[in-house]
């Protein structure tokens, strides 16, 4: 099936509040712009320099999100247009995405990536890690980025029970910090759900999905 028809096909399954970002990473512009012209506007990349690349080369109405590990170095070169940064692992990162967003006088919305998988290759947060991140001052003082919600990557397994307990954890986290009164946290997405799986993170109450290979083919 052509670039357009996985989409339309994609798009009609997804309920209204569950937003699709088409991950494009390592496919050449013109497929981009294939899924453009089908109207798609979110598109997520894992590498900034590729990213910055097709920024570059695209419309600039379209919103890029970072969903890839995020190197402290290479915040600077998408500073200027990301809309929303998917896998913000570390403090340290949260610091230098500020400190890139105020040279550049935005406020970067960003994502705090969980670790809810049985790998140990998977990146992100613990929940204990996030209640003390947001009791202190040096996140306080963070007044150039927006925690919006949360993203997770689930076990790559075939048990569909495992994916399910995985994904139900993330969402009942977002739920518990959806109540907090911050200036820079406002919980409203919950990033989780990929090719493989994306109908089982709605079911437990995604609402992006990040999807690539069902769109654009293998990579
Ligand atoms: C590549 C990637 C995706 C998309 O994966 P597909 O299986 O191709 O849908 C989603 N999220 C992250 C973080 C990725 O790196």
């Amino acid at each position: 099936m052509s670039i357009q028809q996985n989409l339309q096909q994609i798009k009609n399954s997804l309920p209204a509040h569950v937003t699709l970002v088409a991950v494009s990473k390592t496919k050449p512009v013109a497929d981009l712009q294939t899924a453009y012209q089908a109207g798609q506007r979110i598109f997520g990349e894992n590498k900034i320099q590729e990213m910055t690349e097709k920024w570059e080369l695209l419309p600039k109405d379209i919103s890029w999100h970072m969903i890839g590990h995020v190197q402290s170095n290479k915040v600077k070169y998408m500073a200027p247009y990301v809309d929303l940064i998917h896998g913000v692992d570390s403090v340290k990162l949260l610091e230098e995405i500020n400190k890139q967003a105020a040279k550049n006088n935005r406020v970067i919305n960003c994502l705090l990536q969980v670790f809810i998988a049985e790998e140990e290759t998977k990146f992100g947060f613990s929940s204990l890690e996030i209640n003390d991140l947001f009791a202190s001052t040096a996140f306080a003082n963070l007044q150039n980025i927006k925690i919006v919600g949360l993203m997770g990557m689930a076990t790559n397994t075939s048990d569909t029970n495992q994916i399910t307990k995985e994904f139900s954890n993330l969402a009942s986290l977002f739920n518990q910090f959806k109540t907090l009164a911050l200036p820079n946290v406002s919980m409203e997405t919950l990033s989780m759900g990929m090719s493989g799986d994306y109908p089982l993170a709605i079911a437990a109450g995604s609402t992006m999905v990040r999807i690539g290979s069902s769109i654009f083919g293998t990579r």
